[in-house]
């Protein structure tokens, strides 16, 4: 018995090891990729919910190793939050993204925001407001037309921090939402208190509504809760037809989901945007 004992301890190191040679690996591997500049932003368009046509999207980090294929963002976003490499990832994606806001605006095919995602520690980071105002500057995109998304996490680990931060974000014409909804376990109060104008709904809460009464009840006071705070309301995670229907009739405003769109390259996306707008 005691040998077992060891013996589960020598596999509990050896996958404690894979686990940190896996993350070394991704850190090393993500500094290479960030100094050759070779990560891309992928588009996933968001969906009004009374036409169904495109209206704003969601900028998505990609990763495309040369030998592994793509790597999976939920993979390597906590290892650039961890290694400190999230600040240069953050300003690559925004970067990219205000100057592809621009360019889309100008040409007049995008209608709606397009949504960055902001990791807790980008959000946490006093500098942020300052590289904001640059890129606001360098780019000239219209802080109007960007939105920053948060999760509960990130709002809810400082109040007196969030509070000024929000209100910066704000002040330069920003709109802001909270991503994930629901999936914190969090006290619902900061939804009085912070200047939010989108709420999310997470996908888990999507995911089982065809087939469990009580979740569209769920779903239905949420969307009724975040309108009465006069916030506009995304669901995301939607996969099917019935969903989208269901959503589209409780007033849900966006819908976002492989149903109608999975995430695209910007290309991609660009010639649909194009070809909408000749339509
Ligand atoms: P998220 O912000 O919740 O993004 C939505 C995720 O759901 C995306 O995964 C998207 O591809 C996926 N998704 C969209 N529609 C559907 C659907 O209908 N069904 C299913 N099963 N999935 C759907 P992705 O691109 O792998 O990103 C994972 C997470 O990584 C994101 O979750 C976000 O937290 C983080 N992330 C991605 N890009 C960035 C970035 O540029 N900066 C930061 N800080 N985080 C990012
Ligand atoms: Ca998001
Ligand atoms: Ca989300
Ligand atoms: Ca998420």
């Amino acid at each position: 018995a005691k040998n077992r004992g060891r013996n589960r301890l020598v596999k509990f190191n050896e996958a404690m090891n894979k686990e940190a040679r896996m993350r070394l690996w991704l850190e090393i591997e993500l500094q290479k990729v960030l100094q050759n500049n070779g990560l891309e932003v992928w588009y996933q368009p968001k969906v009004n919910a009374r036409d169904f046509a495109i209206d704003g999207a969601e900028a998505l980090v990609r990763w495309k190793h040369p030998i592994e294929g793509y790597i999976s963002p939920a993979q390597f976003i906590p290892v650039a939050e961890n290694s400190g490499l999230i600040e240069q990832l953050g300003l690559v994606v925004m970067r990219e993204v205000f100057t592809t806001v621009r360019r889309w605006k100008q040409q007049g095919i995008l209608s709606g925001r397009v949504a960055i995602n902001l990791s807790p520690q980008q959000f946490g980071n006093p500098n942020l407001i300052d590289f904001v105002k640059k890129l606001l500057k360098s780019t000239g995109v219209n802080a109007t037309d960007i939105t920053f998304e948060l999760t509960e996490s990130a709002v809810m680990s400082d109040g007196e921090h969030t509070i000024q931060m929000l209100n910066a974000i704000k002040k330069l014409g920003f709109a802001l939402s909270i991503d994930d909804f629901g999936t914190g376990y969090s006290s619902l109060s900061y939804l009085a208190r912070f200047p939010l104008d989108e709420l999310k709904i997470d996908r888990a809460f999507i995911n089982d509504i065809d087939t469990v009464p009580k979740q569209v009840t769920l779903i239905e006071n949420i969307i009724n809760l975040g309108k009465a705070l006069n916030m506009s309301i995304v669901a995301e995670g939607v996969e099917t037809r019935q969903q989208a229907t269901l959503l589209s009739n409780l007033n849900c405003d966006y819908i976002q989901g492989f149903h109608f769109y999975r995430p695209l390259p910007k290309n991609e996306l660009e010639a649909i945007l194009v070809k909408n707008n000749r339509s």
